[in-house]
């Protein structure tokens, strides 16, 4: 949390500031152990300033109730900073464009999902989306409106998946969705709903408009795959979808 001092000071609103926190913070960061303890080094130095500040007004602050108090503040500046380091962390993992997990993300999230899916000897599905003709859209209309596609796209993913899927922006134009527990059949019906979902409405801005399309490659991970394998086999699906036409989902063999 750097401090801008050219800033003016925001007028003072009541609670304290980690009961503000709290209220705006969503259910999982309130749960998290680092911030749960943020919250009781923010208790514990407000105590010890309130003491101290109490001893100070009658004359008498006792040297050892200061330094409580600057124990106390230190140990929250350090909570402060792991929480802080936290959130960098996670925001690394964040596309910036369409707010979707990024492929680093995929990357460790799948690696987890395949060993999972080998111990439980359960099916996982891996599929890669990529926009048809993307490149046009650009052409067309400019690349700051190919971005509003992009980021319709992620939208429009993110709303057709089912809660246990995953969508992933890979790169470019190209997304990569992991759906654990998903038999290879269930995963091209899923994906199908998908790509009517995309193109069921134009995708608009301004004057510019398109309905984009989009082929998919699905596989199934096998207990041999690593990341890599799975991957290029959906990616050989999608090549497939592409030459046969596009707009289609192709399941790898
Ligand atoms: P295909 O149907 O074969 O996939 O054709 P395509 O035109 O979609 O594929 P191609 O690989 O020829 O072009 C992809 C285009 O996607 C080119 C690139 O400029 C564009 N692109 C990649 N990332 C971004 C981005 O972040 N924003 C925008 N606006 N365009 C992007
Ligand atoms: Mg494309
Ligand atoms: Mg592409």
């Amino acid at each position: 949390f750097p401090q801008d001092d050219t800033a003016p000071t925001p007028p003072p609103q009541p609670g304290n500031p980690m009961e503000r926190l709290a209220t705006a913070a969503p259910e999982a960061v309130k749960r998290h152990a680092l911030f749960r303890s943020l919250a009781r080094q923010f208790e514990a130095y407000t105590q010890a300033a309130r003491q101290a500040l109490e001893q100070a007004a009658q004359g008498s602050l006792n040297p050892q109730r200061f330094l409580r108090l600057t124990a106390a503040l230190q140990r929250l500046d350090r909570g402060l900073d792991h929480f802080d380091a936290a959130i960098t962390a996670s925001l690394t993992d964040v596309d910036e464009l369409t707010g979707l997990l990024n492929r680093a993300a995929m990357e460790r999230d799948l690696a987890r999902e395949l060993a999972h899916a080998r111990r439980n000897q359960a099916p996982l599905c891996v599929a890669m989306v990529d926009a048809d003709h993307f490149k046009q859209v650009n052409d067309t209309h400019g690349h700051d409106f190919g971005d509003v596609v992009l980021q319709a796209l992620a939208e429009r993913f993110e709303n057709s998946l089912r809660p246990h899927d995953r969508v992933y922006r890979y790169g470019g134009e190209e997304f990569v969705m992991v759906l654990p527990e998903t038999s290879l059949p269930d995963a091209v019906d899923v994906l199908n709903r998908l790509r009517l979902d995309v193109c069921a409405t134009p995708i608009a801005q301004d004057a510019a408009e398109v309905v984009q399309f989009v082929s998919a490659g699905v596989a199934a991970a096998t207990a041999q795959d690593d990341n890599e394998a799975v991957i290029k086999r959906a990616d050989r699906a999608l090549y497939d979808a592409k030459a046969s036409g596009r707009n289609r989902v192709v399941a790898a063999d």
